[in-house]
């Protein structure tokens, strides 16, 4: 069921370059009228830098237009990059902010039938899911968009979906027994713990039918999916499971954005709707295909709030080679974290996904851990790094010798020390939603 190679839309989905660049170019210009006409802020931003829509000729000509960032979501909080007056919107999304008020979204009846649903359903399909699945949702419901998003993705391609939504691990694993649970969607910190409940409840095999996992709403590394999908691989039916990426993020739809297909070497971009670039953080020039910078895009076919060049600060590069699945939308790498996520230690850029690429591929780690950052005089960086049952019953010599060993790969990747702390299993907290890694004590007093 997981390993057929099937489309959604199969003509979009497998256009020809050129024919998908015409039609971008045409939305583009769509999407900026839009803007320009209805949205006071793009109006004065458009004029401010002296151009109008009708200075859109090729595709280059998006390189001249503003940057949209988060703050201009928070600065014109609730609606004022609405597009459409309310009696046109039907859906409204917000994303909790770190600080202050939440970012707001609004859907119009297109953009949830014709853009969200229709991408989600896509993605979906470019997961190895389709009809005769039994999706649980592990997906919050609400105002995030992770738990309808999946949902009406689902329902779109016909598969039977579970409306769990996160936390409930008892009843989770009730129901993949239960109901006979194909495919989970969820968070893979969630997933991997739910993996993990399973193999402590010694459940039956026989009972255990997921064969794949569509995971996403926080970054993960290779290691974590060869993690994920041994883990599910050893207790399920089958001994076989796809751990699949999934990406999105509110402002621009929710989940659906992008989606790996089942060759898992990078997410497609959608990109008859979201129009994909990467730029360099701080000098915010386009880079070239290739090369890692931070995802931009514009909101090509939205109505409710449609965004020109909105820099997500996920940082990848992008890959326009046709994919083996015979689809020609772009691929992204792996989101390898957020240019806002960076934490400086010692003047040092570090990334919590480098810590996770370096824990992952040590075995006897398991794949719960914590990164503590410090501020003592110097800034000091500590990883609580949770064992396996199996490797932690070996003598205090062996540990101690692996703590080292962390310590060198650690020090070899980041050119920083970092105190490696061992702990039990069980130790470190679970996430039953979106997985906390780093604790900043700076930030704090
Ligand atoms: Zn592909």
């Amino acid at each position: 069921m997981s390993d057929q190679v099937r489309y959604w839309a199969k003509e979009i989905e497998t256009m020809p370059r050129a024919q998908l660049q015409d039609l971008q170019l045409r939305r583009f210009k769509e999407l900026a009228t839009r803007c320009y006409t209805k949205v006071r802020h793009y109006k004065q931003k458009f004029t401010d830098m002296k151009i109008t829509p009708d200075d859109i000729k090729t595709l280059d000509d998006v390189k001249k237009f503003p940057i949209t960032v988060k703050a201009d979501l928070r600065d014109n909080y609730p609606f004022g990059l609405f597009a459409e007056p309310m009696e046109n919107i039907v859906r409204i999304h917000a994303s909790s902010g770190t600080t202050g008020k939440p970012t707001v979204v609004g859907y119009t009846k297109h953009d949830v039938d014709d853009v969200w649903t229709e991408t989600m359903a896509r993605s979906l399909v470019c997961a190895g899911v389709w009809r005769g699945d039994v999706v649980q949702n592990a997906y919050g419901y609400g105002l995030f968009t992770g738990g309808l998003g999946a949902h009406f993705g689902c329902e779109r391609i016909g598969a039977a979906v579970i409306p769990m939504s996160g936390g409930n691990t008892e009843r989770q694993i009730m129901l993949f027994q239960d109901f006979g649970s194909t495919v989970l969607t969820a968070t893979p910190s969630f997933a991997a713990y739910l993996a993990e409940i399973i193999k402590q409840q010694k459940i039956d095999r026989k009972l255990i039918k997921l064969h794949t996992g569509v995971f996403g709403a926080e970054f993960w590394t290779e290691k974590m999916r060869e993690k994920l999908e041994t883990a599910f691989a050893e207790v399920n039916a089958t001994g076989k499971f796809n751990a699949i990426d999934i990406y999105g993020l509110s402002e621009i739809e929710g989940p659906g954005v992008s989606n790996e297909c089942i060759f898992k070497k990078g997410n497609h971009i959608w990109e008859d709707h979201f129009l994909a670039e990467t730029i360099d953080p701080k000098t915010g020039e386009p880079t070239a295909p290739g090369e890692p910078g931070e995802l931009v895009f514009s909101t090509i076919t939205k109505e409710g709030i449609p965004l020109v060049r909105y820099t997500t600060k996920d940082i990848t590069s992008l890959n326009y080679e046709k994919c083996d699945c015979g689809r020609t939308h772009v691929r992204h790498a792996k989101i390898t974290g957020r240019s806002d996520d960076m934490m400086k230690i010692k003047g040092i850029n570090v990334f919590p996904s480098q810590i996770e690429y370096v824990l992952m591929k040590i075995p006897g780690v398991a794949e719960h851990y914590e990164i503590i950052v410090e501020r003592d005089i110097l800034d000091k960086i500590k990883v609580r790094v949770e064992l396996t049952p199996k490797t932690f019953s070996d003598s205090m010599a062996e540990l101690e010798n692996l703590k080292r060993t962390i310590e060198k790969e650690l020090y070899t990747t980041l050119q920083i020390n970092v105190a490696v702390e061992l702990v039990a299993p069980n130790t470190i907290p679970r996430s039953i939603g979106k997985a906390k890694r780093v604790i900043d004590m700076r930030k704090e007093g």
